[in-house]
């Protein structure tokens, strides 16, 4: 454990959608590769309003959608069309340009109120594929491997960890690990994880090393050298980090890139209208 920070979340409107902003901070800029962090919920939606989350880019980054109740239906510019249901990962890599929109679907609009709960996670690139052509991948829950640690469902969601390595495997070393305690249970995180780490507790509270964390905080180390979570009964956390990438990630908007030039370019494209669109979607986030 090493220079580590505890965070609380701040709000941020996404589209008829509040959420729960937790990176990135003025203190600390990225975890390992994760540049972005929100925690989406727990919230009720409808009848009133739905997710609507219009069409916009990115660049320079994946985005990794996971759920714990809700679900969020994903097109983007490559005429993908995927349903991501509680459970399931959407990982989109952007690279060189990527437009999509994300929505509460229509078949569950039908006047009821849903629930929504779960996080989106913004990873960057390594500069060998930031300008990668964009491509979407997803892992239905079923895929994912879990295993069970004195009490603890564990399950990789992303990367490797706890001896385990999802489908989803990134674009550079990292780990997003799900984890659900039924009851107090103690683990050593240095046996199963590596890297910088933001530890994310979605509900219920946590100890690490003695300081409580509760739903909405996080707390970040630059290694997991001695960290040790003791977890309270019904907690539901999320683990997140990896290596860091070699050199500063700038954000713009909704781009990331190590090149502040690129960054200006990809506010252009935009404003010019050169992104590649979404099949059948005539809407447009203007740039802020
Ligand atoms: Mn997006």
């Amino acid at each position: 454990m090493k220079n580590t920070l505890i965070l609380s979340e701040r709000s941020a409107d996404i589209g008829g959608f509040t959420v729960g902003r937790l990176l990135p901070v003025r203190q600390k800029r990225q975890v390992g590769p994760i540049t972005f962090l929100d925690h989406m919920g727990p919230a009720e939606i409808g009848p009133d309003g739905y997710m609507e989350v219009d069409q916009h880019p990115h660049i320079g980054l994946s985005t990794l959608t996971y759920l714990f109740e809700g679900s969020i239906e994903h097109r983007d510019s490559l005429g993908t069309v995927q349903l991501v249901n509680a459970g399931d990962v959407g990982f989109m890599s952007a690279g060189k340009g990527i437009t999509h929109t994300e929505r509460t679907p229509q078949a569950l609009r039908n006047g009821k109120v849903m629930n929504v709960h779960g996080y989106q996670v913004w990873i960057a690139l390594p500069r060998e594929k930031e300008e990668m052509d964009p491509a979407f991948e997803f892992a239905a829950q079923t895929k994912l491997p879990v295993n069970n640690l004195n009490g603890l469902k564990i399950t990789v969601v992303a990367g490797s960890g706890f001896n385990m390595q999802s489908p989803v495997f990134g674009h550079s070393p990292l780990f997003i690990v799900d984890l659900e305690s039924e009851k107090k249970t103690t683990v050593d995180l240095d046996k199963h994880l590596k890297g910088e780490i933001a530890i994310a507790v979605a509900s219920g509270k946590v100890h690490v090393n003695g300081e409580r964390i509760s739903a909405g905080q996080m707390l970040i180390s630059e290694d997991t050298l001695d960290l040790n979570i003791t977890t309270d009964p019904a907690t539901r956390i999320l683990l997140l980090g990896g290596e860091p990438l070699g050199e500063p990630r700038y954000l713009l908007w909704n781009f990331v890139s190590s090149s502040k030039e690129r960054l200006k370019q990809a506010k252009e494209d935009w404003i010019q209208k050169r992104f590649p669109k979404v099949p059948g979607d005539d809407t447009y986030i203007p740039f802020p």
